[in-house]
């Protein structure tokens, strides 16, 4: 804008220069800091919690992050998340209490205090763990409110808190009323030298030599008969191969891979079966002649139930199942499968029904119930030998040699494990067609992104059974009493709930500490065996039950809050997770899905798409982002990011999201520093009046904050941050601004011409300021801090501005005057035209755009031929031909113009920004632009420039100055 020219006079003091204290750059290390004590003196994580009491609520429930170690980049990421919906849809008017949880109970963090304290037991080993839980709370908690979260910190719901212990009771006796707890094995990976059950963290692999043994299971004659009706000469067995003799007496099934081609070999004795990708090698192997007799299909097992006899136990007959962990590149392509002796052993067992048999003692002997009774009393290593023994002297080895592979070994002693099959809780989930209920109410749930809904019915579908119980310390006990005759459980719901009142009280310690006898009900008798003595189960409650039910202990808990939530919103892992947990649990206790809405968003990777890990080196932090972006640039990041797909941290999109940040807030403080004079109150100009090319930027303000409330209310934030962007870029910076700076800075203060500007400065202003506080939210504090005078509450407890549709205000005055139409209307046809003359207008101002871009076009040509130094220097004669494309969209919009008092060459020259504009009634010797039927001349404008607006005019002033500024200085 104009600066004093040294030799002449300085009208530098009459102009309306822009002025304001809002800070250039944000110095958001320092001024961050002061936020948040600012919101923790003002109260407004309760005053959010409580604001709109009595409009219509929005729940979000809150997942618990494990209360372990620092917050990272996922954990900012998920709950910036969280706060921006929260934040939006308290501005969009309800009432949005937020109760931010912990999850405490669990292996990591019993781990952890044992890992310093191995000694540690009992009451001693629980306090441990409920100051380590609570020393990472406060420090999560203040890292969390460093993102500028606005959630009910000092009332968290912690799963360790002696209410949610008992709820978590509470919740688990209505599981056992309900019929949903049954106790069975489960094979368990067991150290038999430290007689315990081990978790996957404490399972360390080693290489182990082991014996590698091949060996016949024989088809009995009916299956050898149907499928095999050509081979009657001689037995056909399966060849099996294993690792593990010692779990042979286990075994329930033979498996085959499904729908693969296998091949029977001709031995001395016997046909065997193995798969055909395999046989080349076993022929080797065993020394034969490869004698391929016939192959076949492994699906005619699937048409025909084929049973084998079991090598070691005459007259047992196991089914032959077809099973996809079957591999054909190793062993023989048959499996033997002992459910009660391995992992996936297991899962197969349970899919096929077969009993989960493990007759071995804790210190890993067979018990007397082992068949064949030989084996009675021995330890699972002394039955390796054994099984190699009996196979060989029954003909049924074919080949024994050694194999050095990497096995499971205990942390503590580095032992070899074994699995083990020992009692477990269960949720039965077959129960009262639990899966198929929750599979249902999965259909009612909203999920977002759309594709999740599918990857959610999936995990839920595959859920073969969920083991309840652990054999840990640090949760909630399983509160059961085991027969000390025969291990039966006793349970009922009265007993839990009994339980739970004192745990209430006094924790989950009063497990440990009550005596048998006062917990024990009067004249209890165990209902298997009538025995009278009993003791307390030790197993504790899966740490994913504790959380997965916080809808009963928190939504249904807390009248502040309710029940079921409108939103889950946590990282797509949680699929197998919380939200699998919560349905689950919500569908047997309140019978109707917890949440209406389930939200998931990826995972956060770096700039090549790998996950952040510790080990690839390539983690940055929440603290990091925040020294280079500030919180607002964190959480600019959190919304811009694509919640379908992975979280990228990358140069690029950092330098990107800085760029787009400086952009918005730079309008804004264009806007604040414009309007420092102008009282909302009192020098609001009504639309009616206001000049045309203002209520075209109301309108559009209108029609851009339709879009972003829009994007609000789907949650979709990265739309938010794209129009925002552009919006800032393109319509305000490069045009609506642009056009008016002139007026701002040059015309008289209070007058007509620059109120009209300020006044759609300021709704700009304030539908952007509010449009951003649920993203950027400091930076919405601070400008609002600026523009509202006498501000008297946060951004975050006002609404989401609500622009004038000037269409509609401009088409409504026109029904009153009866212009456009004659006789009655219904609200319908209303709506119609409405609409339709809302489009009419859209494509004038389109029309009009179009004309601007050609002959900006042409004043650039005329710059570089150097007729012109700047636009401002420039006189345009245009010329508009009837045939030009919208000519007539041009014309009635001109007629507007001229209608509401505007002299079309000076809106034109506005509109244009230069000095001069004819318009022509003729082309006569101009030329035709880039657009067919404009035609218009540039050249350098006509006078001298004026000093104050450097608009050049033919004037008589002596100091050069134009008549509209000698008007306003003289
Ligand atoms: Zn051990
Ligand atoms: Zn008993
Ligand atoms: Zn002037």
């Amino acid at each position: 804008m104009p600066e004093q020219e040294s030799s002449k006079k300085s009208f530098k003091d009459t102009l309306n220069l822009p002025h304001t204290d809002f800070p250039i750059r944000a110095d958001h290390k320092k001024d961050d800091p002061v936020m948040i004590e600012r919101w923790e003196k003002e109260n407004l994580y309760e005053k959010t919690f409580n604001h709109n009491k009595g409009q219509e609520k929005f729940i979000l429930h809150d997942g618990p992050p494990y209360a372990n170690g620092h917050t990272h980049i996922g954990h900012a990421y998920n709950k910036i998340l969280k706060d921006i919906v929260c934040k939006s849809q308290r501005m969009l008017g309800k009432h949005v209490p937020v109760t931010p949880g912990w999850d405490c109970h669990g292996l990591p963090i019993e781990y952890a205090v044992k890992k310093e304290n191995p000694h540690l037991e009992g009451d001693a080993l629980k306090k441990a763990c409920r100051d380590y839980a609570n020393k990472w709370i406060s420090i999560q908690k203040y890292e969390f409110k460093q993102l500028g979260v606005l959630m009910d910190w000092e009332n968290p719901y912690l799963t360790m808190s002696s209410e949610y212990e008992a709820n978590t009771l509470k919740a688990f006796a209505e599981l056992v009323e309900k019929g949903y707890i049954e106790r069975k094995n489960k094979s368990v990976p067991w150290c038999p030298a430290c007689q315990t059950v081990l978790a996957s963290a404490e399972i360390e692999y080693q290489d182990r030599k082991d014996p590698s043994i091949y060996f016949t299971f024989m088809l009995n004659d009916a299956t050898r008969k149907t499928l095999f009706p050509t081979l009657q000469d001689k037995p056909v067995s399966l060849l099996v191969w294993t690792t593990t003799p010692w779990s042979l007496p286990l075994n329930r099934s033979v498996l085959l891979r499904p729908n693969t081609e296998y091949v029977v070999l001709l031995t001395n004795d016997t046909y065997i079966i193995v798969g055909q990708s395999l046989a080349a090698s076993i022929t080797t192997m065993l020394g034969i002649e490869n004698n391929h007799c016939i192959s076949f299909n492994s699906n005619i097992f699937a048409e025909t139930k084929g049973y084998a006899i079991h090598p070691l136990i005459d007259n047992y007959e196991v089914p032959v199942l077809l099973d996809d962990s079957v591999l054909t590149d190793d062993g023989t392509a048959c499996v033997h499968n002992a459910p009660g002796a391995g992992p996936i052993d297991y899962e197969v067992g349970v899919k096929n029904n077969l009993e989960v048999y493990s007759p071995i003692t804790p210190s890993g002997h067979y018990t007397q119930d082992i068949v064949p009774a030989e084996l009675v009393g021995l330890s699972v290593n002394d039955g390796q030998g054994w099984v190699i023994k009996t196979l060989l002297e029954r003909n049924k080895l074919l080949f024994k040699t050694s194999i050095k592979h990497s096995y499971p070994h205990c942390w503590r002693c580095h032992g070899g494990l074994i699995f083990r099959a020992t009692k477990q809780w269960f949720c039965d989930l077959s129960k009262n067609d639990l899966k198929n209920k929750a599979l249902n109410a999965i259909n009612n749930i909203t999920m977002l992104p759309q594709a999740s809904h599918n990857r959610f019915e999936a995990t839920v579908e595959g859920r073969l059974e969920w083991c309840l119980s652990r054999q840990r310390a640090w949760g909630v006990p399983i509160t059961a009493l085991i027969c000390n005759t025969c291990d039966a459980a006793f349970i009922n719901k009265e007993f839990v709930n009994d339980v739970a009142q004192h745990v209430e009280k006094n924790g989950i310690e009063y497990w440990d500490t009550v005596s048998i006898d006062s917990l024990m009900p009067q004249g209890l008798t165990c209902s298997q065996c009538g025995g009278v003595g009993f003791s307390k189960e030790t197993d504790i409650l899966d740490v994913w039950f504790d959380s997965g039910i916080s809808h009963f202990a928190v939504l249904q808990q807390n009248s502040a809050l309710a029940y079921p939530a409108d939103m889950y919103l946590e990282g797509k892992d949680q699929h197998r997770g919380w939200f699998q947990s919560s349905l689950l649990t919500s569908m047997i206790i309140e019978e109707t899905p917890c949440t209406k809405t389930i939200m998931t968003h990826g995972f956060t990777v770096d700039a090549h798409g790998r996950k952040m890990s510790k080990s690839v080196g390539n983690v940055v932090s929440p603290t990091e982002m925040i020294e280079r972006l500030g919180t607002d640039g964190l959480r600019l990041w959190a919304a811009s990011v694509d919640n379908a797909g992975d979280a990228v941290v990358s140069e690029i999109v950092l330098k990107n999201i800085q760029e787009v940040f400086r952009k918005i807030r730079n309008t804004c403080r264009f806007l604040i520093s414009n309007i420092n004079d102008f009282d909302a109150a009192q020098d609001t100009i009504p639309v009616e009046r206001m000049k045309t090319v203002d209520k075209y930027a109301l309108q559009e303000l209108y029609e851009i904050h339709q879009e972003l409330m829009f994007a609000y209310q789907q949650y979709d934030f990265t739309r938010v941050f794209h129009i925002l962007g552009s919006y800032c870029a393109a319509d305000l910076s490069s045009f609506y601004l642009d056009i008016i700076k002139d007026r701002l800075y040059v015309e008289k203060h209070d007058g007509f011409e620059r109120r009209s500007a300020q006044t759609v400065c300021f709704a700009i202003l304030d539908a952007m300021t509010k449009a951003i506080a649920p993203i950027a939210s400091f930076a919405a504090e601070q400008l609002s801090d600026h523009y509202q005078k006498n501000k008297d509450q946060s951004i975050h407890l006002q609404q989401f501005a609500q622009p004038i549709d000037v269409w509609e205000t401009y088409a409504q005055c026109m029904w009153e005057k009866g212009v456009m139409h004659r006789t009655e209307i219904t609200p319908a046809q209303k709506t119609v035209e409405m609409a339709s003359f809302a489009q009419s207008q859209m494509q004038k101002w389109q029309a009009l755009k179009n004309v601007r871009s050609a002959l900006l076009k042409m004043i650039e040509v005329a710059r570089e031929q150097s007729i012109v130094k700047h636009s401002l220097e420039t006189r345009v004669t245009v010329y508009i031909d009837q045939n030009m494309q919208n000519a007539d969209l041009i014309f009635s919009l001109l007629e507007d113009i001229e209608n509401n008092r505007e002299n079309v060459e000076s809106f034109l020259k506005e509109y244009l920004i230069v000095s001069q504009v004819v318009y022509a009634t003729q082309k006569d010797s101009l030329q035709e632009t880039s657009l067919k039927g404009l035609y218009a001349h540039v050249e350098h404008a006509h006078g001298v420039k004026c000093p104050r607006c450097w608009q050049w005019s033919v004037t008589e002033d002596n100091d050069h100055l134009c008549q509209r500024c000698a008007k306003i200085v003289k």
